[in-house]
Order: C-alpha cells, then structure tokens, then sequence
C-alpha cells in the first residue's frame, strides 16, 4: 500500500468512480460492461465485489433527470406551447438518453462512496487502508 491510497477523500473516491474509474487508484476501470461492475480493478487489483448500490442509482439518475426535465418541459410549454407531437419526439427521447447517459457514472459514484465509506464487504478494505 503505498501513502496515496491513504488519502483518498469521499469526494475524490466518488469523483473516481462517476468517471467510471477505480476509487481506489483512479486508473483501472470501474465495470467490465455497462452496469456490471467488475470483480477487481485491472490495474490496482481492489476488489470491486463487495459493491452493494442496488436501487440507489437508478434512484438518483431519475431524481435528478426529473429535476431537469420536468422544468424544462414546462418552460417550453409556457413560452411557445408546441403541439404534443413535437414535446414527445423532444422529451421522451431527452429523457430517455439522459437516464443512460447519467445511470452508469452514477452508479460508478455509489461504488465508490460505498468503497470510500468501507461499507458491506469493503469494510475490510477500508481497515487495511487505514493500518
Ligand atoms: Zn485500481
């Protein structure tokens, strides 16, 4: 273990893993497919498979879409009102590309505060950091 890996913040562990990057080292990949995170990381080999994120990102990803969406379909709506047609071939697919878009950096953040925090199984690793 060498003295960086003592120093890495919540802030930073979550920075890491929304740029789909290890917590830990920052350099290895977070997920070995789309929203499957991998077992370890490929260039530090920190076990990624105690993750438990579960629902909290698919959670987090529609609580902040609908946060941006919903104000901008109505602003829309109040200044031009466009016929229905055109807000649905506008908002459903702005919706639903935000959702993909934002679902696996979220759920890479969630991975690294649950890293970051030494909960579930990463409590061990979290010991080990701070020995
Ligand atoms: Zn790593």
């Amino acid at each position: 273990m060498d003295a960086t890996q003592e120093q890495v913040t919540l802030g930073e562990a979550m920075r890491r893993g929304f740029m789909l990057r290890c917590p830990n080292c920052g350099k290895g990949s977070l997920f070995g497919r789309f929203l499957k995170v991998a077992d370890h990381c490929p260039a530090c080999g920190e076990a990624f498979s105690h993750h438990r994120a579960d629902d909290f990102p698919p959670y987090l990803v529609i609580m902040i879409v609908g946060h941006v969406i919903v104000p901008l379909l109505f602003a829309v709506e109040m200044a031009w009102a466009p016929p229905m047609w055109l807000e649905f071939v506008i908002w459903i697919p702005a919706t639903l590309i935000s959702c993909l878009l934002l679902l696996q950096p979220m759920k890479g953040a969630v991975v690294g505060m649950q890293w970051q925090l030494g909960m579930h199984g990463f409590a061990e690793a979290r010991q080990r950091r701070l020995a």
